[in-house]
């Protein structure tokens, strides 16, 4: 263990590998943890607080844990939740994981292992029961295994599924996109939301096989991940109604205009004529529970984690894609306007507008482009 050293994260001592607190681009081996991603896990631990306060059997299960970051910052930060299952397919990984806990005081309420995961998560609990809150970390892209998270979760639980083929799901492989995800990416100014909304897609549908329905909380976007919150429930009626929240987007790459829809098609473009690109089949449904974001606030997070939750409340996130303030300028040949000044006339000219989380330079609004370059300028 001579290469691990002690950090804290959070309230919670780590065991990470030394060279990882110094090196640009955190190596797997001996063991990975990214110091970068702490506000993914901050934001986690908020995510699971909330949903624990509410939620009657509290386990967690962390199924490619590495050194054990995010399941030992849930045992000390998140104390409400019972038993904490952290597993890796790296032994030198869990080793860590498991002296760390030592160091924290919860390895009575911490249960290690080190299997493939799908095993690992369908063997669930100690009790042999499903878990309430399944995490998916993985290195690349979840899909292989989002059928295995939504067999281990109970109804009424949670499920938190990172993403870090960002580059598929931005458009830039779009047929690995269509096979990993069903659905096909749009390489442009808000492609994080497409690739959000596919990764929803993909859960989504898988869910709807297994007589299950989902239901996103709250969703978050870095150029590194995304990552998607969403409470799964048993009900075949609700699985029945999955269609009602996909859908495609459809964007005109010479003008910029842009709508969701529900049909396939190709199609021209009613403001320019041109040929329109089709993102889809993806989540047309809102990506957050307001109620729950709100419970996410309560728990006084940090100054950078507040601004993400501030702005997904207040976003219109029943409109799958958004508008970047640098693309109208540039349209209108003028300096950049600030987003709180478009949504404000946008406002004023009677449209739903609002900032959004994805972005912090852009904005919502169900205006079509031509009507906001009038507004704008
Ligand atoms: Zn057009």
């Amino acid at each position: 263990m001579a290469e691990f050293v002690r950090t804290v994260e959070g309230r919670t001592i780590l065991m990470v590998p030394k060279s990882s607190l110094t090196s640009k681009v955190p190596s797997k081996m001996p063991a990975f943890f990214n110091p970068a991603a702490k506000l993914n896990r901050d934001l986690s631990i908020l995510a699971y607080s909330a949903f624990v306060a509410s939620s009657e059997k509290k386990t967690f299960a962390d199924s490619f844990a590495g050194i054990g970051a995010r399941a030992l910052r849930v045992a000390v930060e998140v104390p409400e939740v019972e038993q904490v299952y952290c597993n890796d397919i790296n032994s030198v990984a869990i080793e860590a994981a498991k002296e760390a806990a030592g160091l924290n005081s919860v390895i009575g309420r911490c249960h290690f292992s080190i299997e493939e995961v799908c095993k690992f998560l369908l063997k669930g609990d100690k009790e042999g029961d499903r878990y309430s809150i399944v995490d998916l970390d993985p290195f690349g892209t979840p899909a292989r295994h989002v059928d295995c998270v939504l067999r281990s979760v109970l109804d009424g639980g949670l499920v938190s599924i990172t993403a870090t083929d960002t580059a598929v799901l931005w458009g830039v492989y779009p047929k690995v996109c269509l096979r990993r995800y069903y659905g096909r990416p749009l390489n442009n100014s808000y492609g994080n939301e497409t690739a959000i909304r596919l990764l929803l897609s993909l859960t989504a549908l898988t869910a709807s096989r297994l007589e299950l329905a989902i239901k996103p909380v709250f969703v978050h976007a870095t150029k590194h991940y995304l990552r998607v919150y969403a409470k799964v429930s048993v009900s075949s009626s609700q699985a029945n109604d999955v269609y009602n929240s996909i859908g495609y987007v459809m964007h005109c790459f010479q003008c910029g205009h842009r709508f969701n829809t529900k049909e396939y098609g190709k199609g021209k473009c009613e403001l320019c004529n041109t040929g329109l690109a089709v993102a889809g089949q993806l989540w047309t449904g809102s990506l957050y529970d307001k109620e729950f974001v709100r419970k996410m606030l309560e728990q006084d997070p940090d100054r950078q984690c507040k601004k993400v939750l501030e702005a997904a409340v207040e976003e219109a996130s029943e409109i799958p894609y958004y508008f970047r303030a640098d693309e109208i300028s540039s349209k209108l040949k003028s300096n950049t306007h600030s987003v709180q000044r478009i949504v404000e006339k946008l406002h004023a000219a009677g449209f739903v507008a609002s900032k959004t989380a994805l972005n912090t330079s852009a904005f919502k609004t169900d205006a079509r482009i031509n009507s906001i370059l009038d507004v704008v300028s």
